[in-house]
């Protein structure tokens, strides 16, 4: 008997025969006589409705109440679970996030689990109950109710099974495992059989959504298995390991792409010590995490700065360059939000050249430009044009051998 966590995302929950499906799984689990702790998200796209909702009241709606209102499509599929099981005679009960005591920062829309008091969840999982708990929510320590950022609620699926000690946590998506790609824009993408966290890491930072980042910093922290599968198939998925589980080592294992990406550059800006500094501090102040910076240097003691950040912090970003324009004598700044980052990951990299100019080379075949460049030990990634995303995401996966046959 063993202690299972899983996490049913929106598709996974789009409606009520969905959730009806849901229940069989989670049965079938039970039913083998193992404990089974449930996480939710909200139904596809209503997290997106409901801040559709928020911005249709206030373009800068309060952050505490957006929280308590983008908490509910969450709170919602937690209580139609339960009630499904519970008509078919099964011992279940739903838990909201401060009901499971998942304990957070303060920073509404963006929180951190700081902790996880399981009494109330144990309690439930030894009276045989199945625990179904609302995803993407917790509180802080005044009770208010908080969200853990989009996608958030892979982040409760592992914490909580960490917490627990649980033996795996299963992620129930739309796809049927981790890819080398995107399999919605690349048909030669390959389902992995394994992944090291430190990759997942790489590639969830990096674009690919089918696993929020902090998911699967909690998982490599705890050491927690995490089996990333189809909620359609019975299929065996991916699972997200430590990296000496008998993993194939590529020098690429994978292409990602983001397209949450926005560009702004200050032209001609004076080149002297603290300018930087000047242009970076009130950004950061404003809580805008920036990307990838580059400076060229021109001719006459003057450069030209671009930098990223992410769309939803564009406009913010740059009301705040023109002002600092204007401070330090720039001569123009402008942005642009048509951008998106493809990169090539994989920890063979280390110990091989060559890789980057065979990106290059492979985007200069298509007419690609390439906007920025940034490279660590272990990726490389290219800001190009939004509208290349998807051919330069296939050709990448193409040149480096990563294609299905
Ligand atoms: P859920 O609602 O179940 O949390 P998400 O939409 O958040 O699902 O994540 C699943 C999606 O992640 C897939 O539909 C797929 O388009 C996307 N994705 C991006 N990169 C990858 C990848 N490398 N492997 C699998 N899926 C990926
Ligand atoms: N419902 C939330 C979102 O759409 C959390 C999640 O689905 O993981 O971002
Ligand atoms: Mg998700």
């Amino acid at each position: 008997m063993s202690l299972i966590v899983q996490k049913f995302g929106g598709t996974s929950v789009a409606d009520l025969e969905r959730i009806r499906n849901v229940a069989k799984r989670v049965i079938k689990t039970y039913d083998q006589g193992n404990d089974v702790v449930v996480i939710l998200s909200a139904m596809a796209g209503i997290t997106d409705n409901l801040l559709g909702m928020a911005q249709g009241v206030s373009e800068t709606p309060d952050k505490r109440e957006l929280d308590v209102l983008l908490a509910t499509g969450e709170q919602t599929t937690s209580a139609l679970l339960a009630m499904i099981l519970k008509s078919m005679d099964y011992p279940a009960q739903s838990l909201l996030g401060h009901q499971a005591e998942v304990v957070t920062d303060h920073c509404f829309g963006n929180a951190r689990i700081v902790d996880i008091r399981t009494d109330r969840i144990n309690e439930l999982i030894g009276n045989r109950n199945i625990v179904v708990i609302a995803g993407f929510q917790g509180c802080d320590p005044q009770g208010n109710i908080t969200t853990l950022g989009r996608g958030g609620s892979d982040t409760s699926a592992v914490a909580i099974a960490a917490a627990l000690k649980a033996d795996v946590c299963e992620i129930y998506t739309d796809v049927d495992g981790i890819y080398t790609a995107d399999p919605n824009i690349c048909d030669k993408a390959r389902k992995l059989n394994a992944i090291s966290y430190d990759e997942m890491l790489n590639m969830a930072s990096l674009g690919a959504k089918v696993l929020q980042i902090r998911s699967v910093g909690f998982a490599k922290k705890y050491n927690i298995p995490v089996h990333v599968r189809s909620s359609f198939s019975e299929e065996e998925g991916t699972m997200v390991v430590n990296e000496d589980s008998g993993m194939e080592r590529l020098v690429v294992s994978g292409v990602t792409h983001d397209k949450n990406q926005a560009r702004i550059t200050l032209k001609k800006v004076p080149d002297q010590p603290g300018v930087a500094a000047k242009i970076f501090t009130p950004i950061a102040d404003s809580g805008t995490v920036v990307d990838m910076i580059i400076q060229n240097t021109r001719a006459g003691g003057q450069t030209d700065l671009t930098f990223t950040v992410p769309r939803a912090s564009f406009q913010t970003a740059l009301a705040i360059e023109k002002r600092i324009a204007k401070e330090i004598g720039a001569e123009d700044v402008f942005g642009d939000e048509s951008i998106a980052k493809v990169s090539v990951i994989g920890v063979g990299m280390k110990d091989h050249s060559g890789v980057a100019s065979k990106m290059f080379a492979t985007l200069a075949a298509e007419n690609i430009n390439i906007i920025l460049i940034s490279t660590s030990e272990i990726r490389i990634s290219c800001i190009i044009e939004e509208k290349y995303t998807e051919l330069a995401v296939r050709v990448l996966h193409t040149a480096f051998g990563l294609d299905t046959e």
